[in-house]
């Protein structure tokens, strides 16, 4: 017998027939004899739709925390409509919000971070015969205040109870298959994978590929969950990730998939007085805004001042334009230029560390297509550049070419 928590993203309980289709697949692993915790999302578009009611009624600045009391709703909802649909089944089910459980976390609301999980409650409950719905994506602060885990939370919230509950897998079920070298809905001939290490998922993940929620992939490694995204309605393996094993890395393909993220946005700032501090002058303001900075690229300084460039996301592109043109007026600099729809393409895999040129191929292929590259970054098992937002699928799919990850024509596809 095995302890299993599932989780089933938005458009898997998007309506009440998705729903019953869910409690009917986990009466089938009950009768089985399989533990079962199920973590469940909102229903599809209903986190936007909170969201949007709430930017209404301010301005569109919510305060967070009522911002938090309010979007958590949405997996209240499909919780109790799961156990209900259970019940009906005859399936034993109960269901609990995050605060129930008590998934204790910090306070920064709607991106609140996962310190501790009481399992008390549900391992009574699974002693008990039940199946245990959970609600994804909130949890409660120290002083008993809703919090949410940031978009895409649910499946932290899945491997999270998958750790405290130290369970055989995490099943993350969702409206594809498994992992795919790059996202399936842009790349139609995209394959998917029979695993990926934790690694290049999180990799995958923090350039731009939403299958899996950041956190709970760094979760997952750090505790060693064995975890799998499959697709909810349609049997098949899925994809594992897994513990980098050296000796198969020898073997894997170069590069095992290509992210890429429209989100970000690019300022640069020109002739900038190049002395020591610059650097700082003009990021140390961007940080104290609490605004994430991305790619950093600084130029060799030609007539004692150079040009520095970088990357924020474009929810924070008006704000730091303000504050780069402050920091210029104050600093002597030149100028100062923004480009709010850039995007960023990634290539990743372990398998680069073995293998030279592979930046260079990838930059053959963006100039077969005519794509001019604005910014490079690479690390050991990645290579991002930025590019005009209008290219971004043409380069990930010549990318992909270029990299022999093309499925066969005749391959059938979600
Ligand atoms: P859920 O609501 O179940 O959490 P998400 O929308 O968060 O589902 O994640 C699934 C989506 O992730 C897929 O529909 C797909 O478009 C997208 N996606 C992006 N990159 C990939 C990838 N490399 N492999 C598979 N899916 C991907
Ligand atoms: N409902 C939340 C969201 O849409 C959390 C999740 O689905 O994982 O972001
Ligand atoms: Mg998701």
């Amino acid at each position: 017998m095995a302890l299993i928590v599932q989780k089933f993203g938005g458009t898997s309980v998007g309506s009440v027939e998705r729903i019953q289709q869910v409690a009917d697949k986990i009466k089938k692993f009950r009768e089985r004899g399989d533990d079962i915790v199920v973590v469940v999302s909102a229903m599809s578009g209903e986190t936007n739709r909170l969201i949007d009611l709430a930017k209404q009624i301010t301005d569109g600045r919510p305060v967070p925390r009522e911002l938090d009391v309010m979007v958590s709703t949405g997996e209240q909802v499909t919780i109790a409509l799961l156990a209900m649909a259970l019940i009906k089944r005859d399936v034993p089910a109960i269901s609990y919000t995050g605060s129930q459980v008590r998934i204790l976390t910090d306070s920064s609301h709607t991106k609140a971070r996962i310190l501790q999980i009481d399992d008390q409650r549900l391992r009574a409950d699974l002693k008990a015969g039940r199946v245990v719905v959970v609600a994804g994506f909130q949890g409660v602060d120290e002083q008993g205040n809703i919090t949410t885990l940031g978009r895409g939370g649910s499946d932290t919230t899945a491997v999270a109870l998958a750790a405290a509950l130290k369970a055989d897998e995490c099943q993350i079920y969702t409206d594809v298959d498994g992992v795919y070298t790059t996202d399936p809905r842009v790349v139609s001939r995209a394959r998917r994978l029979e695993k990926i290490t934790f690694e290049e998922m999180l990799e995958m993940a923090s350039l731009g590929s939403k299958v899996l929620q950041i956190r709970s992939v760094e979760f997952a490694g750090k505790y060693n969950v064995p975890l799998r995204v499959l697709h909810s309605f349609k049997e098949g393996p899925g994809t594992l990730i897994t513990i980098d094993d050296e000796e198969e890395s020898m073997e894997q393909p170069i590069i095992s998939g290509i992210a890429f993220n429209r989100d970000e946005s690019k300022l640069t700032i020109r002739g900038v007085p190049d002395t020591p501090g610059v650097a700082f002058k003009i990021l140390g303001p961007i940080s104290a805004a609490n605004i994430e900075v991305d790619m950093i690229v600084q130029n060799v300084a030609h007539d004692n001042t150079t040009d520095f460039t970088f990357t924020v996301n474009q929810v924070d592109y008006d704000n730091a334009l303000r504050i780069l043109e402050k920091t210029a007026s104050e600093i002597g600099a030149r100028v100062v230029h923004g480009d709010p729809s850039i995007a960023k393409v990634s290539i990743v895999g372990v398998g680069m560390r073995s293998h030279a040129g592979v930046a260079s191929r990838m930059f053959e292929a963006l100039a077969k297509e005519g794509i001019n590259i604005q910014m490079i970054s690479t690390s050991e098992i990645k290579v991002s550049v930025v590019i005009e937002e209008k290219y971004l699928e043409l380069a990930v799919r010549a990318l992909h070419t270029a990299f022999e990850l093309d499925a066969p024509v005749s391959q059938e596809k979600n």
